[in-house]
Parts: structure tokens; sequence; C-alpha cells
């Protein structure tokens, strides 16, 4: 039963709710509202100028009223007299077409229409830096190969520990918590969820984050490669199918291929195909472009891919199936929109289902080393504007994350890369200088 939030509040002690929607860029917007306002709030929204912030609107548009989502309340760990609830963007009492958690909803609708549940668990890795953001917090975290460093994660004890006791409080059963492969970098991991719980989830994950860092006085971030030669911060994907019940794992058959039903097949078959183009959501800023295509780093392996290709357990391609009934997506970065992610994987996904696309031979060999062997895959986009040109040329793709959100997503985008453009650097002047 959906959640009276008043009557919750009261439960709770809460006294404000952070009534938030994500615009298309993976910005948080919030209003502070307090409690005793919040029984009209919920049925009206809360109202935003939706021109300042990043969605295709102008300044004369009439107000964007975000609309709590009730099922998404979380009191903050943190600070109990306080509770964020994602929304749902309106306008004139219409659904915003290109609000990012309306193309999920919508999405998450159309797969359930052909039987469909998608469940996905992700791995936002991020860095914990001093707090202007100017180097790693830690000036002992130095390894060659931090990965696993035991004395580095213990430096970082009181953050780590708080924000996973959070999680365990929260319900979310996370279950580890690791130093990555680049000093300073952390990944922590809860379970998978259906796509739209996880995209509440990975959403306030990174709020959670950063509002815990920053209280112990450091500064988290999820920038795909904010050190050139070290290890960016993906945010692989891991995904399965199951029945509307949620009982059965439609992906699982033990008698395929690495234990993949033939429609888990043909949903991968789906991401493969839209690869290029989708990697204008997972991979949507121009600093993504650093981490895919990488050359090596300096602990030996990016663990990034280049090339659409997928494989078995085997964590140097795109596509990595672990085990029977699902597969990782490891293309996706820190800067990719919790919804947004979502919701391509499972436009991608349904019309590969739909069209029985075929995910092709699978690469059993060591990509970084041996990827010169693979004959005909396509390589992934080498920079922000031709992912989005890839995007735009996907008509399939388009038109089901929709076309409103579809043109206005473009439209703000390639003005960041013009904006990039436009801009100069210092290696501009080192390499042209003399000329
Ligand atoms: P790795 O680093 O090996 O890729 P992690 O343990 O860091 O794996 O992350 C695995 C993620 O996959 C977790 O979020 C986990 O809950 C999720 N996961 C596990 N099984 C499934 C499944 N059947 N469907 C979707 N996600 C899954
Ligand atoms: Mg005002
Ligand atoms: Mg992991
Ligand atoms: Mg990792
Ligand atoms: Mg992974």
């Amino acid at each position: 039963m959906t959640k009276d939030l008043a009557k919750w509040a009261k439960e709770k002690g809460v006294r404000y709710f952070m009534i938030s929607y994500t615009d298309l860029f993976g910005s948080q917007r919030a209003k502070l509202v307090p409690t005793q306002a919040i029984a009209d709030m919920s049925v009206e929204g809360a109202g935003f100028a939706g021109f300042a912030t990043w969605l295709d609107l102008t300044p004369a548009h009439p107000d964007l009223m975000a609309v709590p989502d009730p099922d998404s309340v979380i009191q903050l760990p943190w600070k109990k007299e306080v509770a964020w609830v994602a929304a749902r963007a309106t306008m004139e009492e219409k659904r915003v077409e290109q609000a990012p958690r309306n193309v999920l909803e919508r999405l998450v609708g159309e797969a359930a229409k052909e039987g469909l549940r998608v469940k996905t668990g992700v791995e936002p890795e991020f860095f914990l830096l001093n707090a202007e953001g100017t180097g790693v917090s830690d000036i002992y975290d130095t390894a060659e190969k931090p990965c696993y460093d035991q004395q580095a994660i213990m430096r970082r004890y009181d953050v780590i520990s708080e924000i996973c006791d959070y999680m365990l409080e929260l319900g979310w059963e996370a279950y580890q918590n690791d130093h990555e492969d680049a000093t300073g970098q952390f990944e922590m991991n809860w379970k998978y969820d259906d796509a739209l719980a996880t995209a509440d989830k990975h959403s306030f994950f990174k709020f959670m984050v950063k509002s815990v860092a920053e209280k112990h006085g450091f500064r988290a971030t999820f920038m795909p490669k904010p050190f050139k030669g070290l290890t960016g911060s993906g945010c692989h994907a891991h995904i399965s199918v199951w029945s509307l019940d949620g009982k059965q794992n439609v992906f699982a058959d033990k008698s395929k291929e690495l234990g993949l039903s033939d429609q888990g097949r043909t949903f991968l078959g789906g991401i493969m195909k839209h690869a290029s183009a989708l990697a204008a959501i997972t991979n949507p800023t121009v600093n993504s472009y650093k981490r895919i295509n990488a050359p090596r780093t300096t602990s030996g392996a990016t663990w990034a891919p280049n090339t659409v290709t997928w494989t078995g357990n085997n964590r140097t391609h795109m596509v990595r199936v672990p085990g029977p009934g699902r597969f990782e997506l490891r293309l996706p970065d820190g800067a990719a929109n919790p919804y947004l992610l979502q919701a391509v994987i499972i436009a991608a996904g349904l019309d590969g289902v739909r069209s029985k696309a075929d995910p092709g031979k699978r690469h059993d060999i060591d990509m970084y080393a041996e990827g010169y062997k693979v004959k005909g895959a396509p390589k992934l986009p080498l920079n922000l504007l031709d992912a989005l040109r890839d995007y735009d040329k996907d008509k399939t793709l388009k038109a089901m994350m929709g076309e409103e959100f579809s043109s206005a997503f473009l439209k703000l985008k390639h003005k960041e890369w013009t904006d990039y453009c436009s801009h100069f650097s210092r290696w501009e002047t080192e390499t042209t200088l003399d000329i």
C-alpha cells in the first residue's frame, strides 16, 4: 500500500522532506519542505523553474511540479529528521516526458507488458579526495597496485563503515566494501533490486557517499577518470530478467551457453546491437571517453572496455557473464544518470527480445592483449561527439527512450560538447605554440 507521507513523518519523527528529482545531466534537485506542508505537496507537487536545471525548457515554461513517489521515501540515516523522496516531474498535470525518472518508469511498464521484470545491481566506484578535490585524501595511498589494499581501506574505515552501516539499516543487504584499483578509489556493494528501485538507491547512494565524505572533511567524486594514468570509476550494471511475480529468473537456463536462456541471449543481443549508441547515455561526459579506450593504467589494466564484445567470466570485455542467469555490462561509468542507465538497458534489451537479436560469438580472450584477433566487432565511440552521433542515428533506441527525451538530451549534450570545444587547453599551447 502506498504510504501517506504526513502520517509516516509523524511516526518517524521526520521534520523535513527533500522532494527531489534528477535532471538530464544526473544532478539531483530538491526542495526542502517542512512536514506541515507535505500533505498538499504530495498531491500538487513542489514547484521548480525547470529551465534553472538541466532540462530542455525555457524560462517561459510553466512550473515543473515534482510530485513525490511515496514508495521511494528514505529517512536520512545520518540526519533522521530529514527524509529524501524521489519525485515524478509533471507540468500542467501532464508527465514531463524528458524527465529521466519518468523515462525509466515508462520503460519498466513497457517491459511489464511483455511479461518481463528487469532486476539490476550497480557497482558505482568513487574516489575519496581531499576537501579541495585536488588529490586523493590519503597521502599514504600510493601503491602501484592498490586494489584491495588492506591498510588503505582501514585508514578510511570511519567513512566506509558509516556508509555501509546505513545501507544495512535501510535494508539494502550490503555485503562487501573494498579499495579499488586506483589510489583513493573505493567500491561498496549491495543487493540487486527492480530497475526503478535500483535507480532510486543508486541516486541516494551518490547523495549519501558525498554527504558522509563531506562530514569527515573529504570530498567524494564519481567522475569517470579523475586522474590521468589511474583506473577510472566505472558503474557496472548486472542484469537479469524475472517473471512478473519475481519468482523465476527467466534469464537462467542451465542447458544453454553459460547458463543464459534464449530470451537472455536476445536481450544481450539488443545491448550489443545498440552499444555504440547507448554509450551516449552510459558514458555521458567528455571525461567518460578517457576511461574507455584508455591506454594501460599504472596498475596494469584499465578494467574498462574498448570494443563491443562479450565473454564468460573475464573482465576485459564490454559484457561479462559471471555466472548463469545474468550478465554484467561493464561500459557505464560514474557519470551515468542512475535513471537513464536503467532505462537504456531496458530499451536496448527489450528491442533485442522483440527483434530476436543475436549477440554473436563470444570471445574468451584477453581483450587488452589480444583484441586485434577479434575481427568485425565495432570499437566503442572514441569521444562524446561520436557517441551522440551514434545515438542520433539509432532510430529504434531513440524512439524507445522517447522522442521528446532523445531530442532534449541530444540538444543539451551537443551544447556541452560545443562548450568543451571552445575551451582552450594547455595541451594545445604545448603542441602548437612552436608550429
Ligand atoms: P563484480 O565486481 O564481480 O562485478 P560485485 O559483487 O561487485 O561483482 O557486484 C555484483 C552486483 O550484481 C551486485 O549489485 C549484485 O547484487 C548484483 N547481482 C547479483 N546477482 C544478480 C542477478 N541475478 N541479477 C541482477 N543483479 C545481480
Ligand atoms: Mg522563487
Ligand atoms: Mg564489483
Ligand atoms: Mg570495481
Ligand atoms: Mg563488476
